[in-house]
């Protein structure tokens, strides 16, 4: 009997499930709308100049590949830094920030999880909002937490539900990790205006509950400083602990290359030292140290102050894209004489909550070969001037 013999087949991830079907579909224009990416007006991904400029530089002057440190680049976390939190923060004025670089930002959430889990020890507990991405109950999960949720999306008004995510937040133990995406909510599209957060901040502040940030679409809302107007809020409220999870994955476009950084928000400049060696260790026992072909270019073009200029410009680019799509979608369906899906005009980011039932989403995928998650999320990015109106059309159609 093989060692083995006893070992289950774990269940598939659904959204990769979804592209398997898709890429085995035959029918010719066929459309995914179920992808986490960023499709070009061609369909392709963007390989981004900025990105490419500093890459053939690198090749020119091809060097050897030693280890990085543990936390990573220094250059590419002192620049991560700068952008989560703003040049002229004084949290890095005051040596507050512990940053590592980490291996995307799914990296940055297993290691700040495993710490957390070490620190909150055998009562560790999370609120995650419902929905979220499929991930964060996963890593948290494996981690040791206890899973709770909090009230987020209100199906009635394709919005946000800020009265029950309120009340459920003030319900929590104090200690309880609250996890908040900082813009572009993955999967609903549906973020806090500025007003709405410093509500919440006033409230995590009051129950000694720790913000746990995961920006992993900063610059496809609004920009990239805008995008983070939740973490500039926490810094500026005088909480003395938070954390932030990155990643450059969307906004560079890089995401085979695994780029994203954990910083960790301690009271003064020793707790941050603290902090820094624990991300360390727990680092060390996972992977020892993250890999350096993508933070170089990372760090290539945001410290260049061209090179982070154009990206910036690259960055508008594919968020402009994004709008346009938006507004072209809920055009259309208009004048298809659809339901309203206005709504879909005040949602950010990649993704919207289309509000399309999961038999809606099966008839799309059945009838006219658009595949979408059960869900309703679909992705606005993988929308095109070449199949907007045939997604409109077979919108219009399934939902009459
Ligand atoms: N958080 C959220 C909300 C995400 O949507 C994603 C990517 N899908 C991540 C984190 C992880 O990003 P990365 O690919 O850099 O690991």
């Amino acid at each position: 009997v093989s060692f083995f013999a006893s070992v289950e087949m774990a269940p598939g991830d659904p959204i990769l499930g979804l592209t398997e079907t898709y890429l085995a579909d035959s029918r010719p224009g066929k459309i995914n709308l179920g992808v986490g990416i960023y499709i070009d007006e061609q369909g392709r991904f963007p390989l981004l100049p900025s990105v490419c400029e500093v890459e053939q530089a690198l090749a020119a002057a091809a060097k050897p590949r030693g280890y990085l440190p543990i936390d990573g680049m220094p250059a590419y976390n002192r620049l991560t830094q700068q952008l989560v939190f703003g040049a002229g923060s004084p949290l890095l004025a005051a040596g507050r920030v512990a940053t590592a670089q980490t291996v995307g930002g799914s990296g940055a959430l297993r290691v700040a999880a495993d710490l957390l889990k070490q620190v909150a020890g055998a009562g560790a507990k999370i609120a995650i909002s419902n929905p979220s991405w499929g991930n964060h109950h996963v890593v948290f999960r494996t981690a040791g937490f206890e899973l709770l949720e909090y009230r987020y999306y209100d199906p009635a008004s394709h919005g946000l539900d800020f009265a029950g995510m309120l009340e459920d937040l003030g319900k929590l133990e104090p200690g309880t990790v609250v996890l908040l995406h900082a813009c572009c909510h993955n999967p609903t599209g549906v973020d806090l205006d500025t007003a709405q957060w410093q509500q919440l901040i006033a409230l995590l502040q009051e129950r000694r509950l720790l913000p746990f940030v995961d920006m992993a679409y900063q610059g496809f809302a609004q920009g990239a400083d805008v995008d983070a107007t939740g973490v500039r809020l926490l810094a500026a409220s005088g909480i003395e602990a938070f954390v932030v999870a990155n990643s450059y994955s969307k906004s560079f476009s890089l995401y085979g290359e695994r780029v994203g950084a954990l910083s960790m928000v301690g009271a003064d400049r020793d707790e941050a030292a603290r902090l820094l060696s624990k991300i360390k260790q727990t680092i060390r026992a996972n992977y020892s140290s993250p890999s350096t072909h993508g933070a170089s270019l990372v760090a290539g073009v945001l410290g260049s102050t061209e090179l982070r200029a154009r990206w910036e410009q690259e960055l508008g680019e594919m968020r402009s894209r994004i709008h346009a799509m938006r507004a072209g979608f809920v055009d259309k369906l208009a004048a298809l004489g659809a339901p309203d899906f206005g709504f879909i005009n005040r949602q950010a980011g990649m993704f919207s909550y289309s509000g399309l039932s999961k038999a809606q989403v099966h008839r799309l995928r059945d009838e006219y070969a658009i595949y979408a998650l059960d869900s309703g999320r679909i992705c606005v990015a993988a929308l095109n001037r070449s199949n907007l109106d045939i997604v409109a059309a077979a919108v219009a159609a399934v939902s009459g």
